[in-house]
């Protein structure tokens, strides 16, 4: 049960995380900071190539983002607990997937609709991209319409 509760924490805390850096990194001033520069530059480009032709290339984490990430992910589960660690990958990873799949098949169901909206409407909401209650949860939810 204990396992459970930590994976869950993890996997969460991590989905928080990447709310945060979405939305102040990604499409705030931190990203302007000269250590984060090159990370935000990597969203820039997939907004610009988002749903045309070239968008596989700019779709995914950068293989420099993985190392860090899941070395992250290493650090934190070695020096806390294991299963801690893994929830946060198990967030990366399931980022990684579910996004791609909304960039393949935009407008597709609601979910896909949440993020194009993002994309195409208004940057300035919906930075989660599946656990929608955290846009929710902090005022920057639009359900977006076909
Ligand atoms: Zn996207
Ligand atoms: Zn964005």
């Amino acid at each position: 049960m204990e396992t459970v509760a930590y994976l869950l924490f993890g996997h969460f805390l991590a989905a928080l995380f990447l709310y945060l850096n979405h939305r102040f990194v990604f499409h705030g001033k931190l990203g302007n900071t000269k250590l984060l520069k090159r990370w935000k530059k990597v969203h820039t480009m997939h907004h610009k190539f988002d749903y045309v032709k070239q968008w596989k290339k700019y779709a995914l984490i950068p293989w420099w983002g993985w190392i860090g990430l899941s070395s992250i992910c290493c650090i934190v589960g070695y020096y806390t607990n294991m299963f801690f660690g893994i929830g946060l990958l198990s967030y990366l990873i399931s980022y990684e997937v579910v996004h791609y799949y909304l960039h393949k098949y935009p407008r597709s169901n609601h979910l896909n609709e949440f993020h194009y909206y993002h994309h195409r409407k208004d940057a300035k909401k919906n930075f989660a991209t599946f656990w929608t209650f955290f846009d929710k949860m902090f005022g920057t939810y639009n359900k977006g319409s076909k």
